[in-house]
């Protein structure tokens, strides 16, 4: 199949991970149409780096999206755009479930009244809850613990009944924790605010922060700080191209981790920081953080036998330093 024949819809494609799928796409040879009403996206890098058509707008808006589908002709839809701040979605979950249930609503009936029946979709571990068993595989029950998390999950269970009676076809990604930066040093993490413990952490590391707080120091894990698994987002980023692929030769929806597999502590992800660094960065340890799960590790095994997925960064000093380059070219 000729990828330069398509074009790909990206929502979100000014967003961390949605730009970096943009820039994987055009790597691949795909047109490629940016839709972000850039409340947390970098237009700079949209303009600058991506050098991509932008539509800002919102996928509640229903007329645009009816235009858009209209005017373009747009072979599958990827859709990062979403509400991401857990405790946000805790104080004003009627924000999440707006932008991240009824917008996407929105979009998919956009794309059934034009034809269009591919589509990409960022979930979440989040809609898990907290995990009776690690590594998380697929199957394991999901009772998310917060809006976030259950607007995800809600969006999942719309795909599989749009599947049935639409025939609209979906790859959901559930990530872990999306880290580090494109290698090139232009693309990475910028969210204002930031809440994330890597970019954090390198802010400490800049001297831009003071100290960083760990957030709980008593969990049942080996140094008693929360465990984590860390996913580049390049690798993240490749298997939306392979899920991408994988619905455009007729594969049927289905859901899929990605994760590495491997569990870091809040502890380990500092100690690292100062190594790749090499800069002091003090800590302070602080109350647990409502709704963190003790530990957090995916079972990413259909993704690399289904898509034949292969993370190229899962070393994570690999990651750290990735997201130190960018921290310095961005923040320095
Ligand atoms: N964390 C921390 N200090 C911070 C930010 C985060 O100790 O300033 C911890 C947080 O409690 C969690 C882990 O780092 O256990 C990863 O948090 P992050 O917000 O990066 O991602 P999440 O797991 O919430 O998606």
């Amino acid at each position: 199949m000729a990828t330069d024949s398509k074009t790909i819809l990206v929502t979100g494609g000014a967003g961390y991970i949605g730009s970096h799928a943009v820039f994987a796409l055009q790597q691949a040879g795909y047109q490629v149409i940016i839709l972000d009403n850039l409340v947390y996206g970098h237009q700079d890098l949209v303009d600058q780096v991506l050098k991509t058509p932008l539509i800002v707008g919102s996928t509640l808006d229903r007329d645009l999206l009816t235009r858009l589908f209209h005017e373009q002709a747009i072979d599958a839809v990827m859709h990062f755009s979403a509400y991401a701040y857990v405790g946000e979605s805790v104080s004003n979950p009627s924000k999440y479930y707006e932008n991240n249930v009824v917008g996407t609503l929105s979009l998919l009936d956009a794309m059934v009244a034009a034809g269009v029946k591919t589509f990409v979709f960022s979930s979440t571990c989040a809609t898990y809850g907290v995990p009776q068993a690690l590594p998380i595989p697929e199957s394991h029950p999901q009772n998310p613990i917060n809006p976030y998390g259950a607007t995800k999950l809600m969006v999942e269970r719309i795909l599989a009944d749009y599947d049935k009676a639409y025939d609209l076809h979906s790859v959901c990604f559930r990530y872990f924790n999306a880290a580090g930066a494109h290698p090139n040093g232009l693309l990475g993490e910028d969210h204002d605010p930031e809440t994330h413990l890597i970019p954090l952490v390198l802010q400490t590391a800049l001297g831009k922060r003071e100290s960083i707080s760990i957030y709980g120091t008593d969990y049942p894990t080996p140094d008693g700080t929360c465990v984590r698994d860390y996913i580049h987002v390049c690798d993240l980023a490749d298997a939306h191209i392979l899920g991408l692929e994988y619905l455009l030769k007729g594969g049927e929806s289905t859901v899929f981790n990605l994760g590495n597999g491997n569990g870091f502590s809040v502890r380990q992800v500092i100690d690292a920081a100062t190594r790749v660094t090499g800069k002091p960065i003090p800590v302070v340890e602080a109350e647990r953080r409502p709704g963190d799960p003790p530990a957090l590790v995916g079972g990413s095994d259909r993704a690399r036998s289904i898509l034949g997925w292969n993370p190229q960064y899962s070393d994570l000093d690999t990651i750290l330093s990735h997201a130190w380059r960018w921290h310095q070219q961005r923040h320095g």
